[in-house]
């Protein structure tokens, strides 16, 4: 079965013959060695300088890196801005609920990009007694495979000395990411997207000032504490060992294939074949390729075509593709081309599609 989701991906061979490795405890000092491999070529992904920043490793899916981050980071006197334009980011402020960490939200339609004017207004708005301190962002919004403008809002930010917090679970490793860019304090990502690992291992790669002032309102996702322990070859917990094993073999793999840029441009090639593909079956894309990620995209659903016939064949063929989220569902679904997809893969896809839509 080929993965065409957004995560888990399917593997290459190597990454999935790194799960046989011999069992290990924790506690010993080849674990440790594991973890620090880890983290070291999670900096390496972007050339970041490890005295500056710092890769902290959660075992648990990426939802739990975005929350480590937001509750950590955010300061106790703190104010959170949260964006958004689709399921992640409405995740996001739902964690600032749950914590009652101060926040307000600018929200957007799910098909529309962030209106960055209103952004700055609220910004420059806030009563001196309400001034936000983060701005909370998606920067790949998997719901409709809109990537956010980054760049934009690190200027807007930097300017007005607010940091920044980031949710790349579905770009980091593909897309690019300004981290010499000061307004960005921390981005939050996963093992078992772009970098092409298995789902147990996520992970925050944050500023070592921001982290030297984490609060600890979070007990297992207390990123501060994650980190101290992490830096001394600790664990406060038992880590999801072979899921380690995976992301370090997923990394290798990365840095032999030519890094970050070169998984941009696979994954840009692949994501236009599928564009080109489908448009030449009368389907259409739904965010611009401009404004749309290189690592997922939604199409519309030809008039008439349920979700369940279009999945159900595919499935048949051996394709798993994606549904649209909440209020989505009816009206697109999704491809992504993140894992061990091929350009033949693609060509075989749209082989299938094609019948279906008679
Ligand atoms: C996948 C994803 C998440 C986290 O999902 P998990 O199911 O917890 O791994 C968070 N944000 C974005 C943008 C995602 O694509």
């Amino acid at each position: 079965m080929l993965l065409l989701n957004p995560g888990p991906v399917s593997l290459s061979e190597r990454v999935r013959r790194s799960l046989l490795q011999p069992d290990l405890c924790h506690r010993e000092r080849e674990f440790f060695d594991l973890q620090e491999e880890a983290r070291a070529r999670l900096l390496g992904t972007y050339r970041l300088d490890p005295a500056e920043w710092a890769a902290v490793l959660i075992s648990a899916s990426g939802t739990a890196a975005v929350e480590s981050m937001v509750a950590s980071l955010a300061p106790s006197a703190g104010r959170l801005l949260t964006l958004e334009n689709g399921v992640y980011g409405e995740r996001i402020a739902q964690i600032c609920e749950r914590y009652g960490i101060a926040h307000e939200r600018v929200m957007g339609a799910w098909t529309r990009a962030l209106d960055l004017e209103a952004v700055a207004a609220r910004l420059d708005g806030a009563a001196p007694s309400a001034r936000f301190t983060h701005v909370a962002v998606v920067h790949h919004e998997t719901t409709t495979g809109r990537l956010n403008e980054l760049q934009r809002l690190m200027e807007l930010c930097g300017r007005r000395g607010v940091r920044l917090l980031v949710d790349g679970v579905s770009s980091f490793g593909a897309e690019a990411i300004d981290f010499a860019d000061e307004s960005l304090a921390a981005v939050a990502a996963t093992a078992n997207k772009c970098l092409h690992a298995v789902p147990g291992v996520s992970f925050v790669v944050a500023r070592r000032s921001a982290l030297r002032a984490a609060v600890s309102r979070a007990f297992y996702l207390d990123l501060g504490r994650l980190a101290d322990l992490q830096d001394r070859r600790d664990t406060p917990f038992t880590p999801a060992v072979h899921a380690h094993y995976a992301l370090v073999e997923a990394l290798r793999e990365l840095a032999e294939q030519g890094g970050q840029p070169a998984r941009h441009r696979r994954y840009a090639a692949l994501a236009e074949q599928v564009r080109a593909g489908l448009a030449a079956l009368g389907i259409a894309a739904v965010v611009p390729p401009e404004q749309s990620s290189v690592v997922l995209r939604s199409y519309r659903l030809p008039a008439g075509l349920a979700y369940a016939a279009l999945h159900d064949a595919l499935k048949a063929e051996g394709f798993v593709i994606y549904a649209g989220q909440g209020e989505l569902s009816r009206t697109l679904f999704r491809i992504s081309t993140m894992g061990e997809v091929s350009s033949a893969d693609i060509d075989r896809l749209l082989r299938c599609i094609a019948p279906v839509l008679r």
